[in-house]
């Protein structure tokens, strides 16, 4: 069933379909914000490294110096040069110590004066810089060592671990700095080690100085990224969530919009989707097709060829009716008068119509643009009413039918005998025929009671001076007693089914030659 609110399917999907869509919202803006952080961990690695290197030049410039100072004096006497090696240590704002050396042996100390010890440039990076874990003085204790030389002659200068230390640690507290010198490196631990670089997860970087021979490592560790997610994007997360669940909402709002039975029959009529089915409506005595009703049916794109009273009651609900019967009437014109010079002469075409559209004068209208279509009196129109819904009587309704009748239209009790319309209904609407519904005509030969009421109808009609049509004929035992009844014209399966156009044209012609052939012409 095309409208039915209970498709599961449907509702499924009007479910799913918006969590997937909040749920790939939101999963695509972590990404992105995932993505984000990651760039903006790198680019903060970057810097840190760039100033910790900027930061130790200054240090190893501020010792080099002290080294450059010292250098002229390598080679001369201790005595002699103890108070200038001293004077470096006060004046350098970072010099921890100052040292002399001649032919790779260190022989005067700011620190003791007269000392021995052999120097190793091959401890020197590039025979220049040294990371120490520690001398005599303070064993244990980082020390870097700056070495400067010229021929045999040459100063070292040493700046204390903490100084590195601190650096490293005021940079960015969140992030894990490494300064290395050759083999050796030291992080913000202030420990000095010789085995392989632990490398980072997150936002690994290793800049050189141009300076001097050290690397600084900056990174950092698992987990980072969402850390700092949740540290500075929570709010915008929350927003993240906020508007997908708000595009969640509209999605389904759209959704139930687009599946709603008023969207579905919408599009439908739009694609012209509702089309006629006509069933032959035969007279008395010869059974001659004398008129034809009009049924709507839905040709679904899915669900095929769908009965009206599945999307009527829908229709006359949600007021779709209205464009729908015009469009169906507007097609019965279309389609049949072509095919007018084969009907008889008053030929009936009987056009379902609802309690809402009784309160229309724009039916009017309707009515006159089909009579148009055919030649004048070659067809007589009914509109037809179920008893089923009772019309409100208004002076629009009075109104309508009054001009209804001026044009020549008429107007049936459809399904009669099943609602409850009084003598008084039937005079105030002026109505031509009443259809007998097919529940009574089914009970012929079945049912006294029925029957009972059936022929209490046909002679009400008769005293009423009413036409009377009776519907769902089946049977020639049906059709047989509403002759013996004198009912005016019959409606059935035993005469015809309601057929699309094209079937009932050609049952029409043929119908028409056999009853042609049946009664031979007086010469
Ligand atoms: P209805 O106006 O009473 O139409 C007669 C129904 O009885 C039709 O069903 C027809 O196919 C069926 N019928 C005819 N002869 C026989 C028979 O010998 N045996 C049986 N068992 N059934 C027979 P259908 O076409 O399914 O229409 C059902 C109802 O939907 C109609 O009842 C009418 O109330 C409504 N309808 C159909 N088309 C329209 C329309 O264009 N506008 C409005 N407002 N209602 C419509
Ligand atoms: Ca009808
Ligand atoms: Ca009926």
């Amino acid at each position: 069933m095309p409208l039915s609110p209970k498709r599961r399917s449907r509702s499924t999907a009007r479910v799913l379909l918006p969590c997937w869509w909040v749920s790939f919202q939101v999963i695509c803006g972590v990404l992105l914000l995932n993505w984000q952080a990651q760039r903006e961990l790198q680019a903060k690695a970057r810097f840190n490294a760039e100033h910790a290197i900027e930061q130790f030049d200054r240090v190893l410039d501020n010792i080099a110096q002290a080294a450059r100072n010292l250098l002229p004096l390598a080679g001369q006497p201790c005595e002699q040069v103890k108070l200038p090696l001293r004077e470096q240590v006060t004046r350098g704002t970072f010099v921890r110590s100052t040292n002399l050396f001649y032919d790779d042996t260190l022989y005067c100390s700011s620190l003791f004066g007269s000392y021995r010890e052999a120097v190793n440039p091959d401890d020197y990076t590039d025979g220049s810089l040294w990371l120490m874990d520690g001398n005599s003085v303070s064993p244990g204790h980082p020390l870097l060592v700056y070495r400067l030389s010229e021929g045999s002659k040459g100063a070292i200068t040493t700046v204390d671990g903490d100084h590195l230390t601190h650096l490293l640690r005021l940079i960015d507290p969140d992030s894990d700095l490494r300064v290395q010198v050759g083999q050796h490196w030291m992080g913000t631990d202030g420990r000095v080690r010789n085995d392989p670089l632990p490398g980072f997860a997150v936002a690994p970087t290793a800049l050189k100085s141009s300076h001097f021979s050290f690397t600084v490592h900056s990174g950092y560790p698992d987990g980072e990224v969402w850390r700092l997610m949740q540290r500075q994007y929570g709010p915008l997360f929350g927003l993240l969530v906020f508007l997908g669940v708000i595009a969640g909402a509209a999605c389904n709002w759209q959704l139930k919009r687009a599946n709603s039975p008023r969207a579905e029959l919408q599009r439908a009529l739009e694609a012209d989707e509702f089309v006629p089915y006509f069933q032959p409506v035969v007279r008395h005595g010869d059974y001659r097709w004398a008129g034809v009703e009009v049924l709507m049916r839905w040709i679904h794109p899915r669900d095929g060829l769908v009965r009206p009273d599945l999307f009527i009651p829908y229709a006359e609900h949600s007021g779709q009716i209205l464009p729908m019967t015009r469009r169906l009437m507007q097609q019965v014109a279309e389609q049949l008068a072509p095919h007018a010079d084969t009907f008889d002469e008053g030929f009936h075409i009987g056009i379902n119509v609802s309690a809402a559209h009784c309160q229309d004068l724009a039916l009017f209208d309707d009515c006159q643009r089909l009579l148009a279509a055919f030649p004048p009196g070659r067809i007589r129109l009914t509109l037809e009413l179920t008893e089923r819904t009772l019309i409100t009587p208004t002076e629009t309704t009075f109104n309508l039918f009054a001009k209804l009748h001026e044009l020549g239209v008429m107007i049936a009790l459809d399904d009669f005998g099943t609602g409850q319309s009084s003598l008084t209904y039937l005079r105030q609407f002026k109505v031509d025929y009443l259809k007998i519904d097919k529940s009574f005509v089914g009970m012929i030969g079945v049912d006294a009671l029925s029957l009972h009421i059936l022929d209490s109808i046909i002679e009400l009609s008769n005293k009423l001076d009413m036409g009377i049509v009776a519907e769902g004929v089946e049977t020639q035992t049906q059709r047989d007693y509403l002759a013996q009844r004198q009912v005016d014209f019959q409606q059935g399966y035993l005469f015809g089914k309601p057929l699309p156009l094209d079937g009932f044209i050609d049952a029409l012609a043929r119908q028409k030659k056999e009853a042609t052939v049946a009664q031979p012409s007086c010469p």
